[in-house]
């Protein structure tokens, strides 16, 4: 059975059958009934959404001569006189498809356009079709651009793509645009019923759902996979068919891994990937559900009232939703749609999906550590004969995981910024020595390093750190990527504290964060700063003075704030990029270096640390 028949069969012959795209079928409609013809038309939109369908049809409501021979242009082309049933059955000579794809050459273009002096052969406008417009090469978009500047009347172009991107503007601004949009979800299932109903198949609800949400928008997709399941099944269409034929996995088995996380039952996400394996369930088909399904109880947990009473599993997703903090729902699941990625990489997609899920167990935030005491101890059992048969189910590895990223999630939490009280006197001490027997803007920043490299006491602040949670014990001597600098230290810690006391937000701390410390004096009673802020954007007054104002208030003096341009090096937002870099790292290191991994790494051949998937909380 080809998977193409209820595809072309349901094709739709008309603007009114076409479905899901109202907009543009309106719109066409409109302008042929006027007739308010342009001569270029681009439609764009993602594959199997319609656009070579609404071309045919647009053709034909073109050349429809009506049944008794004399109608004209139409919104509603007869699909009976002769250039009707051609172009349906792609005859018409004056109808013509090219695949840019396929033939993107000049040449093929040009034979196109060669032709175009010539009136219709038979019908009353030529159609050019041209699918995937925007492979064509640059000579031949040349090409075309001549005869669509001054196209002859009875001339029309169809252009499609999928990446209307890469259309040259020339191209796009002498074109109609319609965007095709992909088509939602029920839109696809009330369709799909109806074509099941006409061609007499019984199919249940959960079948035609499955098959929908699998097409992603595109009909074509939709009845092509319909025809696949129906041949799959038999001749009908069961929910357990698809989800089979799909790959899909069972809501049940998003459930046990949902409530194993919740529960941090190591043990329970082993069993519950062997299960996936032994019943040949796609792991990545898992992340995606496993998304979805902390998608919707991220948006109950927020808006209780959301659950949708119509949705069969409303209450599944929230007894779920109540076993997870909102938090760790949102950082679950972006780690299961970064994960997706990470599955192709892996030695098998399965051991994949269980690193990944043995991830949110690491990465669970910290909160809910208090509950570790809950989790399902491994079982003793386990480290026997059974061990053998299903190393991935050993206790070992768990503990010898859990234990490393333990360790990592030390390692890579930044240390505690000891918040350094900058008063008054303290700033009087420093800025004597950088400004004596300097002019206070000839300190440059050069020696301002020297100045400082005399004071060892002057430890990196990490900038933005005194929002992130106590650090551990855990100290690690990494080689600072930035020279020393004692003005940035000083600078940054002094941004740290403003931004820890919110006074200064948004733009403000931007230009704090962008800002490099080139020198600072005392003045009167309080101190003058100099930053060097390279974005322009950033440097106007209003937020000058209110960075001003934040720093007096910190200082508790009049502190009053130069800014010039040029490029800034050692900024808060600098430091704090490279401490990211460090941490990333110096994780990664720890976790290279430990024996445990090495260990575990050597036990089990297949294994390995799949790069980029040691992330920093
Ligand atoms: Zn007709």
């Amino acid at each position: 059975m080809s998977s193409m028949v209820l595809a072309r069969k349901y094709r739709p012959h008309s603007f009114e059958a076409m479905v899901g795209q109202g907009h543009v079928v309106q719109a066409l409609s409109n302008a042929l009934t006027q007739q308010r013809l342009h001569h270029a038309y681009l439609f764009t939109g993602t594959r199997g959404v319609g656009k070579t369908t609404v071309s045919r049809i647009l053709a034909k409501s073109l050349n429809c001569v009506g049944l008794d021979g004399t109608g004209g242009i139409t919104a509603r082309p007869c699909g009976q006189c002769q250039p009707c049933r051609d172009i349906d059955s792609g005859r018409f000579v004056d109808y013509v498809e090219l695949d840019a794809a396929s033939n993107r050459g000049v040449e093929e273009i040009s034979q196109l356009l060669d032709q175009s002096v010539y009136k219709p052969v038979v019908g009353r406008f030529k159609v050019y079709m041209i699918d995937e417009v925007h492979m064509l090469t640059n000579h031949a978009f040349n090409a075309m651009l001549k005869t669509l500047e001054e196209p002859p009347d009875y001339l029309k172009f169809v252009l499609a793509t999928t990446d209307p991107q890469k259309v040259p503007v020339t191209v796009l601004s002498r074109c109609l645009q319609f965007n095709l949009r992909p088509m939602a979800m029920q839109t696809v299932q009330d369709h799909l019923q109806q074509v099941m109903a006409s061609e007499a198949i019984s199919a249940e609800s959960g079948a035609l759902s499955l098959l929908a949400r699998a097409a992603r928008g595109s009909m074509r997709d939709a009845l092509s996979l319909t025809d696949q399941a129906i041949a799959f099944g038999g001749g009908s269409l069961l929910e357990a068919n698809v989800r089979q034929m799909l790959g899909a996995v069972d809501r049940q088995h998003i459930q046990k891994i949902i409530e194993s996380v919740s529960a941090g039952d190591g043990v329970g996400l082993v069993a519950a990937v062997d299960t996936l394996r032994e019943l040949g369930l796609s792991a990545s088909g898992t992340l995606e559900e496993l998304a979805t399904a902390l998608q919707r109880m991220a948006v109950i947990q927020v808006v209780p009232q959301a659950a949708d009473s119509s949705d069969p599993d409303g209450a599944l997703w929230q007894a779920l939703a109540r076993m997870l903090a909102p938090d760790e729902t949102q950082l679950f699941y972006s780690l299961a749609l970064q994960g997706r990625a990470e599955l192709a990489l892996a030695p098998d997609e399965y051991s994949g999906l269980l690193m990944l899920l043995l991830r949110l167990l690491a990465f669970k935030p910290a909160q809910t550590e208090q509950h570790a005491g809950d989790r399902a101890a491994p079982s003793p059992k386990a480290e026997g004969s059974e061990a053998a048969n299903k190393p991935a189910s050993e206790p070992a590895v768990q503990e010898a995981v859990q234990a490393v990223v333990q360790t990592a999630r030390a390692a890579i939490e930044p240390p505690a910024t000891q918040p350094v009280a900058v008063t008054p006197k303290a700033m009087s001490a420093r800025a004597p020595q950088v400004s004596q027997g300097i002019p206070p803007w000839e300190v440059l920043p050069d020696q301002a390093y020297e100045a400082g490299n005399a004071e060892p006491d002057s430890a990196p602040a990490e900038a933005p750190a005194l929002t992130e949670p106590p650090a551990p014990a855990v100290q690690l001597v990494v080689a600072a990527a930035l020279p020393e600098d004692p003005l940035a230290d000083r600078w940054a810690q002094l941004v740290a504290q403003m931004a820890a006391r919110n006074s200064i937000t948004a733009l403000v701390r931007e230009l704090a964060m962008q800002a490099q410390c080139v020198a600072t004096m005392e003045e009167g009673d309080g101190s003058r700063w100099r930053l060097r802020v390279e974005r322009e954007s950033l440097r106007g007054d209003m937020h000058r003075e209110r960075l001003a104002q934040a720093l007096s208030q910190l200082l508790e003096h009049t502190a009053t704030i130069e800014l010039e341009g040029g490029s800034a090096v050692n900024t808060p937002a600098q430091r704090d990029q490279a401490a990211r870099e460090r941490r990333q790292r110096a994780a990664e290191d720890l976790i290279q270096r430990d024996p445990l991994v090495i260990s575990a790494l050597a036990r089990y051949p297949g294994a390995r640390i799949v790069a980029g998937s040691i992330r920093p909380v």
